[in-house]
């Protein structure tokens, strides 16, 4: 799947399980400030496995920082499309930013409290990523830097007490992006780094293809989308980025006093039953 996509399914996924609005389910709920935040946030974890490649998109969203932590997770993870896109892998990113959680300043003040140091990096990190995929940031060096360090700056001030989402945004952020590119031909390794091979009767058979869902490299894959990039993916890409919109437009009108519900409510009495 393409970076752009990635980051909107990331989005919607986070609208969908953390909003109380009608059209999401509410399992993991948070302030309507942290759905639109962590909806940024969560759009940039859903590329993070995708920061294991030197020459790709993300690791030119925020340098230097970004080729430096992209070298460091290509290395550990063995290439591209390899430890990130597995079950192991996300239980290492989620770690990691959890483990983030505790690197904090506390600054003696009872106005500010504990400064988050760690969720901040990982917010200002995460966010240069989905800026540089939905191609809002392009080949600068400046831009991306103010735009990520202010928009995490305005995460900490308006949703404060909200980092402890965190960990839970980078694991589905995470889980959305491996199955998202579990749905084209190539699969994931989902075991890594165990590698069960697909056996040799398997392949290229005529009739039923079930090396289109064991892949003879070991990797998984239920390719309803065909090729990364395809037309299907593109189409299917349009109802998930409006979704995340208009769920992150709700948020946001939300938290600004209007009476969403009210026009929810009209919108739905409009639809003959
Ligand atoms: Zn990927």
């Amino acid at each position: 799947m393409m970076g752009g996509h990635h980051a909107a399914t990331g989005a919607a996924a986070w609208v969908a399980v953390t909003a109380s609005t009608p059209i999401a389910f509410g399992w993991y709920p948070v302030s309507d400030a942290s759905v639109f935040t962590g909806a940024l946030v969560c759009a940039g974890a859903a590329l993070l496995p995708d920061a294991d490649h030197h020459s790709g998109t993300i690791a030119n969203s925020l340098k230097p920082v970004s080729n430096g932590v992209v070298k460091v997770i290509e290395t550990l993870s063995g290439g591209h499309r390899k430890g990130t896109h597995s079950i192991l892998g996300v239980a290492v990113f989620t770690a990691i930013a959890w483990a983030l959680g505790f690197l904090s300043i506390d600054t003696g003040d009872d106005r500010f409290g504990a400064i988050l140091i760690g969720p901040g990096i990982m917010c200002v990190l995460l966010v240069s990523f989905a800026l540089k995929a939905l191609k809002i940031t392009r080949d600068t060096k400046v831009l991306p830097w103010t735009m990520s360090v202010t928009l995490a700056v305005l995460i900490a001030i308006f949703a404060p007490e909200e980092w402890y989402w965190m960990p839970f945004s980078v694991a589905l952020g995470c889980i959305v992006h491996i199955l998202g590119d579990m749905i084209t031909t190539a699969g994931v390794p989902l075991l890594w780094p165990l590698k069960f091979r697909s056996p040799y009767w398997m392949r290229n058979k005529r009739g039923i293809e079930l090396d289109m869902f064991w892949r003879s490299g070991g990797n998984i894959a239920i390719p309803i989308l065909g090729n990364a990039g395809s037309v299907r993916e593109w189409i299917f890409l349009v109802p998930v980025s409006l979704y995340a919109i208009v769920g992150i437009v709700w948020a946001i009108l939300n938290e600004m006093g209007y009476d969403t519900m009210a026009v929810w409510n009209q919108v739905v009495a409009l639809v003959p039953a």
